[in-house]
């Protein structure tokens, strides 16, 4: 027997990956950092695993982030990845992670991007 779902799933463009390639420690630190602050952290992942933060320059950080342009253009074609925060503790994408993540999927970057909660860190990519 064939079962229909009459509902269609909610067509998404980014999957939520089954582990993050970050190492267990590096999931911990970040994790750690964000449950210090009221406001989204951000920053880039070097390499595999090296944290390095960025000054949340947003109008309003308790809900977005924004990365000055100096920021990446000082780590260049080292940065792998992208991270922030979100205190709310809600760790799927917002509305503007997802056009943040379009933005760097269709300019061609290949960072990934990861979502961190004081409880853990989600890895996702746009699959365009
Ligand atoms: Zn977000």
């Amino acid at each position: 027997m064939t079962i229909i779902d009459p509902v269609a799933p909610a067509q998404v463009n980014w999957l939520r990956l089954a582990s993050c390639s970050l190492a267990e420690e590096t999931q911990r630190l970040l994790s750690v950092r964000a449950s210090r602050h009221r406001f989204e952290i951000c920053g880039f992942i070097i390499g595999e695993n090296e944290i390095v933060p960025a000054i949340n320059t947003s109008d309003t950080p308790n809900k977005n982030f924004s990365i000055a342009p100096e920021e990446t253009e000082k780590y260049g074609a080292s940065i792998t990845g992208i991270y922030h925060s979100h205190p709310s503790g809600f760790n799927g994408p917002s509305h503007a992670d997802e056009e943040g993540m379009k933005f760097l999927y269709r300019a061609g970057c290949p960072w990934r991007y990861f979502i961190v909660t004081s409880g853990d860190v989600i890895e996702y990519k746009w699959i365009g």
